[in-house]
């Protein structure tokens, strides 16, 4: 990958953020279930919230590349601070700055660079999920606006955010819009009791009659599955990839500095072949999966089409792999590891979650297959 100074310079900055402002109080995020908006003003305050936005708009324009490695620092020590920026600068951020008005762009992103509106996705609903051409929530054209009824449900960030991407559906054809909290009959609930995702206001959205002025349209009518989802899934799809080789890296590191601390049968546990064996392993796929996102961002750089098609690669192997190697470091802490003790345990948890969203690994694989019938097949 070609180097550059700035943006390397960005990213070990971030490094020292990390360090100083997010590491030492992850286990208070789980105990408060959230970060704090102290701790997204600071972020705000150094652009993180506008990462890969052009400066014009307050950003700190990293290149896909420097995006994903930036995403990374963040993804190692902190679900939460990376779903956050998953959300607001990738789902949210990218799709506004790619099919947004100039007017849109004007009024939304300077205010999102500098944390004062907060950007949460809404696609999902309590009857469909991977089916997201079928939402159930409804658009209806009224002269002065138009009128949304329906329910989101598992938006991260839903419950703190201040704009929504909300996709609804007029006769099986979707428009995308830009709902605001402050608007009549937009009301959230935050989802709880899950395994994971405590930290990221989890929420369920209703809106009820809610009245869109006609300007909140993003991107055009029925653009909203092949166009404004399409897109925003793609750049969603990045970030977790980048997400997944942040986990394994940290539970990779977990996994070798308790190897060589613990001793069983007189011996450091690093010594014992078996684990050894995991260790070996847990290095491999980790450097795999970043090779495959730095391939996936550079194609992304150069604004190359196969670059959807290697991002979702990137996202289904790197989740894969996240599972994998924090489920092997699970293992080789033993019983102290499902404590908060060790990052294990949380990390086993977080890293699930990777093959779920932004499309479950089922649906990646269906994706990666119908490319590769395509691509593979030989007519000799
Ligand atoms: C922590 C968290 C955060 C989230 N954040 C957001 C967010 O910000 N915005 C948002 O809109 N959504 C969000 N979601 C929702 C997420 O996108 C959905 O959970 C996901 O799309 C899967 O949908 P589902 O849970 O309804 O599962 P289902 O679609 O019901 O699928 C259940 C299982 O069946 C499999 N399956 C379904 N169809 C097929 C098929 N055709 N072939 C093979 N297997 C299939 C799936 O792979 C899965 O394993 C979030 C979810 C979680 C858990």
């Amino acid at each position: 990958m070609e180097r550059d100074n700035v943006q390397e310079t960005i990213i070990k900055e971030a490094e020292l953020f990390v360090k100083e402002e997010v590491r030492p109080y992850v286990n208070e995020f789980e105990e408060n279930q959230g970060i704090s908006k102290e701790l997204i003003k600071k972020m705000a305050e150094k652009g993180y919230l506008a990462a890969p936005f052009p400066k014009e708009y307050g950003g700190l324009e990293l290149d896909p590349v420097y995006y994903g490695l930036f995403t990374e620092v963040f993804g190692k020590a902190s679900d939460a601070t990376r779903a956050l920026i998953t959300v607001h600068t990738s789902l949210v951020g990218q799709t506004l700055l790619r099919f947004g008005t100039s007017e849109q762009k004007e009024k939304w992103l300077p205010k999102m660079a500098k944390g004062e509106v907060i950007g949460a996705f809404g696609l999902s609903e309590p009857e469909t999920g991977s089916d997201a051409k079928n939402v159930q929530t409804t658009w209806e054209e009224k002269e002065d606006c138009y009128v949304i009824n329906g329910t989101k449900k598992w938006i991260t960030f839903g419950h703190l955010a201040d704009l929504f991407i909300i996709i609804a559906s007029n006769q099986g054809k979707s428009t995308a819009f830009l709902v605001e909290r402050s608007f009549e009959g937009v009301e959230t609930k935050r989802v709880e009791g899950l395994m994971v995702a405590r930290t990221t206001y989890l929420a369920e959205i209703s809106l009820n009659q809610v009245c869109i002025p006609k300007e909140n349209v993003l991107g055009k009518v029925n653009y909203g599955f092949e166009y404004i989802v399409s897109a925003a899934l793609d750049y969603g799809r990045y970030s977790i990839a980048w997400a997944g080789v942040g986990l394994a890296q940290e539970a990779l590191e977990a996994m070798v500095t308790y190897s060589r601390k613990r001793e069983q049968f007189g011996q450091k546990l690093r010594n014992f072949q078996l684990v050894r064996g995991m260790i070996g392993d847990a290095v491999t796929k980790v450097h795999a999966a970043r090779a495959l996102c730095v391939r996936a961002g550079e194609l992304r750089k150069e604004k190359n089409k196969d670059a959807i098609i290697e991002t979702t690669m990137s996202k289904y192997y790197t989740s894969k792999v996240a599972v994998e190697v924090t489920s092997d470091a699970l293992q080789v802490h033993g019983a102290i590891g499902f404590t908060s003790q060790y990052p294990v345990e949380r990390l086993y948890r977080e890293a699930k979650v990777l093959e779920i969203i932004e499309g479950s690994s089922q649906m990646q694989q269906e994706m990666i297959s119908d490319y590769g019938l395509m691509r593979y097949f030989k007519r000799r």
